[in-house]
């Protein structure tokens, strides 16, 4: 059998291993010190004040939504180039999701677009922008935007741990938002197997998420969550030693020991991830500049970028030749792709619910146009070669 270049691939060295081993033969498996060393290693690798580790990305955005207090009759607004959950997470709580288009270069959300939409609906409570493949949004617009109509920023940053705003400060300091999204699943940046995270600055918002991880209950004073009902609690000005009080409804979305430590032994190496995604880049920008069928993107935004995907723009139907035979005709070579994303709207579930793609006209002109091509830090440089050779002989 042929390999095929995988469009993504986590690493995973010695360290790592024995960062899960040590857990496994001396730690607690879920609810000890590592999930405290995790957060607070975000925390200082972000600058954000708080931070909740829990289950996966997905968890993450749902939990934001439930401390946000978004539900029935509210709108939020993200992008159709995303992954389903940036959507979903509006759903779970029984709000509205609508869209907004993208820019064609950034292929984030297009600050016009989304200014002009919101301006015609009554009940924007949240805004998720997504900083897709790596590349920061306009933050300080979606900021102003969302305070023109009383909404919340919550940033979907799954593909942005690591990258910067136009200021320079990283990605999750919330310095735009009121909560900052990650996930660590294995196609992300750094993994924990599964995992996600939120980062925020409102200590509120962090008392909220800490319970909402674990079945909305409260063990006692510690923090800043007050027991409701000190008469049952107390004895004798002491909590009794067996209570615990559930005061809304939570979830368990908590994540084991054994994640964090992978994560934080990954957390280790981010900066040498970062740099050779950036490397990587820039060596299929060098390359695809005399490629006139490949349109690069996201160009603008390269020194703020985690690079997290690498996606470039082929007119397909210009070249006479289907993605899907394409893509084969890559693999085939031993280039494996991909295409990022389906949009949102186009799904049968949003379909049925009255979305369609036709609205977001830039999103349709590069949902038909995309490619994701290799990228991941252990790419060597042959089979990055080969890939560009591949676009080359394919394309020219
Ligand atoms: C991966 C991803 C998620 C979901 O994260 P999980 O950890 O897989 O639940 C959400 N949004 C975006 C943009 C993602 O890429």
């Amino acid at each position: 059998m042929n390999r095929v270049i995988p469009y993504g691939k986590h690493y995973i060295d010695e360290d790592d291993i024995q960062a899960v081993v040590e857990v496994l033969r001396h730690g607690a498996l879920t609810q000890g010190p590592k999930v405290a060393e995790l957060e607070r290693s975000i925390c200082d690798y972000t600058g954000a004040k708080y931070a909740v580790a829990v289950s996966n990305g997905t968890a993450a955005l749902h939990l934001a939504c439930l401390a946000a207090e978004i539900g029935a009759g509210d709108e939020v607004y993200t992008s159709p180039n995303t992954f389903v959950a940036s959507a979903n997470c509006a759903l779970y709580v029984g709000a509205t999701p609508q869209f907004a288009d993208i820019d064609p270069q950034s292929l984030n959300l297009d600050p016009e677009d989304l200014q002009h939409r919101c301006r015609s609906s009554l009940n924007v409570r949240a805004i998720i922008p997504v900083h897709f493949a790596g590349l920061p949004c306009d933050m300080p617009r979606i900021r102003a935007i969302a305070d023109g109509c009383g909404a919340v920023v919550i940033e979907d940053a799954c593909h942005a741990l690591g990258a910067s705003y136009a200021d320079g400060s990283r990605v999750g300091n919330c310095r735009f938002s009121d909560m900052t999204v990650f996930s660590f699943h294995p196609v992300k940046g750094v993994t924990a197997g599964e995992g996600g995270m939120i980062t925020t600055n409102d200590e509120h918002l962090y008392q909220k998420l800490l319970m909402l991880r674990s079945h909305g209950i409260c063990k006692g004073n510690a923090g800043g969550n007050e027991i409701m009902n000190p008469a049952n609690a107390l004895e004798a000005d002491e909590l009794r030693t067996w209570y615990y009080e559930m005061q809304v409804l939570g979830y368990n979305y908590r994540i084991t020991d054994i994640q964090c430590a992978l994560a934080i032994s990954q957390m280790n190496k981010i900066d040498l991830f970062l740099r050779k995604r950036q490397e990587i880049a820039a060596t299929y920008d060098q390359a695809f500049t005399s490629l006139d069928a490949v349109e690069c993107v996201q160009l603008a935004g390269r020194a703020q970028s985690s690079h997290h995907l690498y996606v470039v723009r082929i007119d397909f139907e210009r070249l006479g030749l289907s993605r899907h035979q394409f893509m084969k005709r890559l693999a085939s070579r031993g280039v494996g792709s991909q295409v990022h994303y389906i949009p949102v709207p186009m799904q049968p579930y949003y379909e049925n619910r009255g979305f369609r793609l036709q609205d977001y006209p830039e999103t349709e002109r590069y949902y038909a146009e995309a490619l994701t091509l290799p990228i991941y830090y252990d790419l060597s440089a042959e089979d990055q070669k080969l890939v560009i050779e591949s676009m080359y002989s394919l394309l020219q």
